[in-house]
């Protein structure tokens, strides 16, 4: 067996020497805090995303946070969310002291569907968190269609960023909130960091003050424009979740960048759905991972456990010997004793949770380390045959 030499990380970002001008640009200004270059960023995202206003903030946690707080969501709420995703989706209900209530997903999609979200809908149910696992967009219009008028969708585009909606308009452009990730390893990274794009004035300015203590953005405004006012004034009590301009200088050249991202990442998935469709032991795919409705945050393979001698888990570590980063996404939170609604029966997410496993997929790849992946992914299967 022939190791490679160095680690393989599963979203490894690329910054170029492009992105340090950019910061070091910005640190020689002496001005490294929210600014111009995070009104500039915003201006860009809002236009990529298509939607008429974008709000940066310090993560996608506190955007989701900020969504459901904007939309009402308080104590004894109920926020019906996939249990197959990151903990910040339902976190963001938790800290609200609303409920998350999980519900199931689809084997192929891997995203919550209209009857599933309807399966768990009541009287106190306030929104529902879609989450475009992996980075396929989902059809939110079929969810809205089952949903009474007052309930919210809040998107979790953690993963999506550059999706495309079955109808070609991107992933932020519902009218939906929409909150998106700058995490390290997201497919535009800015180390943290995150957004909501939205369609409402009066919302948008409301998340600005929020992320500054309340801070109207009259009051904001004089970071740019000095001479506006004397003493801040605060439109309600808020949080402490503003971008800064060393963030956003980063995130303006990874925008630019994306086109580039894109074509990498597709030759890569494209790459593994033909190498790893050629063994004797096939995985299976989430659906559209090639084409535009994903943004190939995440390639995800879905184990022929029944036809395996070892688990998903013995695969995971054989593969990390092999210092390839394989991962796990997600542990399904419907099984951590630590939610109120933990113990809900989800036979679709309970299957998949055997069998998942995430590739390596990132902008950072070559070819030739999707090479090496994917021949060693089809020997262990082959090893591992029943
Ligand atoms: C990464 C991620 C988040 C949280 O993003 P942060 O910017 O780290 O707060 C939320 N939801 C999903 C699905 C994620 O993958």
């Amino acid at each position: 067996m022939n190791v490679r030499g160095d680690y393989l990380a599963f979203g490894k970002p690329n910054f170029s020497d492009e992105e340090i001008a950019a910061v070091t640009a910005v640190i020689r200004t002496g001005w490294v805090g929210m600014g111009p270059q995070t009104i500039a960023f915003e201006a860009e995202l809002a236009s990529a995303l298509g939607a008429p206003h974008v709000v940066t903030l310090n993560s996608c946690t506190s955007a989701l946070f900020l969504a459901l707080l904007d939309h009402g969501v308080g104590p004894g709420d109920e926020v019906i969310c996939p249990s197959l995703t990151w903990c910040a989706s339902a976190n963001a209900a938790v800290h609200l002291q609303a409920n998350p209530v999980f519900c199931d997903v689809d084997g192929d999609s891997m995203c919550l569907t209209p009857a599933s979200v309807a399966a768990k809908l009541t009287p106190k149910t306030k929104a529902v968190m879609v989450v475009h696992y992996g980075g396929l967009a989902a059809d939110v219009a079929a969810i809205r269609a089952v949903l009474p008028e007052h309930v919210a969708i809040i998107e979790d585009a953690a993963h999506a960023f550059g999706a495309k909606f079955a109808d070609g308009r991107p992933v932020g452009s519902s009218g939906n909130l929409t909150c998106f990730s700058f995490y390290a390893n997201k497919n535009l990274s800015t180390a943290e960091g995150g957004a909501v794009a939205l369609f409402d004035a009066d919302r948008a300015e409301r998340m600005r003050a929020l992320r500054q203590h309340g801070l109207s953005s009259d009051a904001w405004k004089r970071y740019v424009h000095p001479q506006t006012a004397l003493l801040p004034r605060f439109a309600e009590v808020g949080y402490k979740m503003n971008y800064t301009d060393l963030q956003a200088a980063l995130g303006r050249v990874q925008l630019k960048r994306q086109p580039e991202f894109v074509e990498r990442r597709l030759a890569i998935a494209n790459y593994y759905r033909s190498a790893l469709g050629k063994s004797s032991m096939p995985v299976e795919l989430q659906t559209n991972v090639t084409d535009e409705r994903h943004s190939r945050h995440l390639f995800v393979v879905k184990l022929p456990i029944d036809r395996m001698r070892s688990s998903r888990d013995a695969m995971v570590l054989a593969l990390r010997e092999r210092n390839i980063g394989a991962s796990i996404h997600y542990a399904p939170l419907h099984k951590l004793s630590i939610y109120p609604n933990a113990g809900a029966v989800l036979p679709e997410t309970e299957r998949l949770c055997e069998r998942i496993l995430t590739l390596p997929i990132s902008a950072s790849m070559s070819l030739g380390d999707a090479e090496y992946v994917a021949t060693h992914v089809n020997q262990l299967l082959q090893l591992a045959a029943r």
